[in-house]
């Protein structure tokens, strides 16, 4: 079965109650890009990219679509089941994971739909239908942050992650303070993400400072070199997110010992495909990781809880959304959504979500 057509979307998605805030910076409204596959037979997948302005990560809507648009000619005709390989896209554009990540979970869709299973199925079998989200809450005030920990934990979220960096050292040590003590008897886990955001003098001093909270710090500097020096000094776990670009770095990372777990998201390392090698590359060496992605709409949304329902619980550490902050679903009727904390696994097949297509007006490119 070949791929006969693809089509490309972008749809702007605001920030409900905006801005988010974090360390490099505020977004008001993310543009999300947005491939269909159809299939020689007229099946279709869907796949979503949505990198979080152009500042957060090397990625940004206008490069995704022109990547897509690079890559788009080169697709139609190639088998759709197997899946195109990351080796095909190579073969057509160099490096642009996140954008080469919206053909693969579109592929992933299609070929589900195709076998009428689901894209869980096919990452090798969900071990739950009710998958831990958690909660971000964006760079604030220490009070605000300690109001804002204390609510999410009373609906539910199993764990809290702060946002920092940015500002004072001295306000982020606060507002750790602050919001652990909101926490503190609720059970909900904690983790510190820097975003890059910090030195490693204020890593270290976040660290030393707070030795008696039990939490994770998330990416606390900007380059392994930093993290490398500042690994053996500091009193709390480390995790790689941003600067975990690859499959490469994630196996350098875990093979050197430089990281007790990961921040992962799909469309960074690339798709379903290099996650799944990503996941099982945890489960080797126990290191918990979780399973989401920096924004997006329903379709990223689904593949973030097919993906996370396949990791173990003990390693799960939850998978993000970001649906609390949009209006509205790509699908009216089985839209991804939160409740209490959790996330019910679609069971329809392929990523079982069908966007209303007519919501993203014409294609941006049809091949
Ligand atoms: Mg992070």
């Amino acid at each position: 079965m070949r791929i006969g057509e693809i089509h490309l979307f972008q749809y702007e998605l605001p920030v409900t109650n905006g801005p988010y805030r974090i360390a490099s910076g505020e977004v008001w409204s993310l543009t999300t890009t947005l491939v269909k596959l159809v299939a020689e037979d007229g099946t279709a997948g869907w796949g979503e990219t949505c990198p979080v302005g152009p500042t957060y990560a090397e990625a940004h809507a206008r490069g995704a679509l022109a990547a897509l648009t690079e890559m788009a000619p080169g697709l139609i005709g190639c088998e759709a089941l197997p899946l195109p390989r990351p080796r095909r896209m190579d073969a057509l554009l160099c490096g642009h994971n996140y954008a080469k990540a919206a053909v693969d979970i579109a592929a992933h869709d299609l070929w589900g739909r195709q076998l009428g299973v689901s894209v869980s199925d096919l990452l090798g079998g969900a071990l739950t239908d009710r998958v831990a989200s958690y909660c971000s809450i964006g760079v604030a005030a220490p009070d605000e942050a300690a109001r804002i920990a204390a609510e999410k934990a009373r609906e539910g979220y199993p764990r809290l992650q702060v946002k920092l960096g940015g500002r004072d050292v001295a306000l982020d040590i606060e507002a750790l303070r602050k919001v652990w003590q909101a926490i503190r008897d609720t059970g909900m886990t904690l983790a510190a993400d820097g975003n890059r955001g910090w030195t490693t003098r204020d890593a270290l001093r976040i660290s030393r400072d707070c030795a008696d909270i039990p939490m994770v710090l998330e990416q606390p500097c900007d380059t392994l070199e930093d993290l490398q020096k500042i690994r053996s000094l500091c009193h709390h776990p480390i995790y790689l997110d941003e600067t975990a670009t690859s499959l490469n770095t994630a196996i350098t990372a875990a093979g050197t010992g430089l990281a007790d777990g990961f921040g992962m998201k799909i469309t960074r390392i690339g798709g379903l495909h290099p996650m799944r090698a990503f996941r099982d590359l945890c489960a080797a060496r126990n290191l918990p990781h979780t399973c989401d992605d920096s924004w997006g709409g329903d379709i990223i949304a689904a593949a973030c809880v097919h993906m996370a329902a396949t990791v173990a619980p003990q390693r799960m550490e939850g998978a993000w959304l970001a649906a609390p902050y949009i209006d509205g679903h790509y699908d009216a009727e089985n839209g991804i959504s939160i409740r209490d904390g959790h996330i019910a696994r679609p069971l329809g097949p392929g990523l079982g979500v069908s966007p209303d297509e007519s919501l993203f007006g014409a294609a941006l490119l049809s091949a």
